[in-house]
């Protein structure tokens, strides 16, 4: 069984990035009256406490929103570099912070209302707290211990019909909700990519998704790391939408460098995840304006080095 735990994740820069993208995404879609489903196909355990042991061993929300909260940035991080479609990065003092980043800290502060990050809405938790009664949420979550957590923390949501808990493989059966009645959903692909399979299963998973229902929204998350797979499934996604006619956005940032480095007593150290990934297909029109204002500004406040930086791209 794995041994991936997103708890001692939660609220780091990959979760900044992909709960950015979630929330503009998902207030664009709830703009139309009728119903939306939203499928999360690992949906991992819906919330956290970023106080709590998991977190505090990892300490990665430190530099993700924590790290935003604060405001503070590393005072020796250069300012990040445009990797593609984006514009110089102005001061920060002369720039409000962009919309899109000012909706993400809304929705954490709703979660702590006497502010801070304490607790830490998951996947789960951010979708449920957007949608309106009349949609519709599908988690699957296939750990046994998240998946009971997660079964635990929507109950005392008491949202009835409205959110389905499935401890199955999110790869194998999510495509079962699709295309919803409403023919109107968004889905969230977010593996742990703990087996390098799972880059090979989200092609494939939304390879049949598309066949199955070609106007639905999909939205992947994927680490940016020096492995193969990793670097291929950004181009085969884009190769996917675009032989299918459909629109794509792909957006990354990049905190720290990815070299491997050895200090002084010859002891490696690795980096921890340097970059991360948002890959869209059917993006809603707005995103990427919103994201060309809030990328920039991510890329500046979560450096952790002179690496910091961004990529904005779009076709179809
Ligand atoms: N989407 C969540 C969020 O943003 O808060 C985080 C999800 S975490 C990165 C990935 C989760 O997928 C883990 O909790 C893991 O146990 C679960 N998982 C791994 N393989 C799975 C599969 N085949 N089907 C469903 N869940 C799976």
């Amino acid at each position: 069984m794995f041994s991936y735990r997103h708890a001692f994740h939660a609220g780091n820069h990959a979760d900044v990035l992909k709960h950015t993208v979630l929330i503009a995404t998902l207030d664009h879609l709830l703009e139309k009256e009728a119903a939306l489903t939203v499928v999360d196909t690992h949906a991992g355990a819906g919330l956290y406490r970023l106080d709590g042991d998991y977190a505090g061993t990892s300490g990665e929300a430190a530099d993700g929103i924590l790290r935003l909260l604060s405001g503070k940035k590393i005072p020796d991080a250069p300012a990040p570099a445009a990797k593609s479609a984006t514009k110089k990065v102005a001061p920060e003092a002369e720039i409000p912070v962009a919309d899109a980043i000012a909706r993400y800290l809304e929705v954490i502060h709703d979660f702590n209302p006497n502010g801070g990050a304490r607790v830490y809405p998951g996947s789960p938790f951010i979708v449920q707290h957007l949608l309106r009664d009349h949609d519709r949420l599908k988690l699957f979550e296939l750990h046994p211990t998240d998946g009971r957590a997660l079964s635990a923390n929507i109950a005392q949501l008491e949202a009835g019909r409205q959110i389905a808990v499935l401890n199955e493989d999110g790869f194998g059966s999510a495509t079962k909700f699709l295309p919803p009645p409403s023919r109107r959903a968004l889905v969230l692909m977010d593996p742990s990519y703990e087996m390098k399979t799972d880059y090979g299963r989200v092609l494939d998973f939304a390879a049949e998704a598309l066949k199955r229902f070609a106007t639905g929204t999909y939205a992947v998350w994927y680490p940016i790391i020096p492995r193969p797979e990793a670097h291929d499934l950004p181009r085969r996604l884009k190769t996917m939408a675009t032989k299918a006619g459909k629109s794509w956005l792909h957006a990354t940032l990049t905190v720290k460098s990815s070299k491997i480095t050895t200090d002084a007593s010859g002891e490696t150290h690795r980096p921890g995840l340097p970059a991360s990934g948002m890959f869209l297909i059917n993006p809603p029109y707005t995103l990427k304006p919103l994201l060309a204002a809030a990328l920039p500004q991510l890329a500046e406040r979560l450096a952790q080095d002179r690496h910091a930086a961004f990529s904005l791209d779009s076709g179809g």
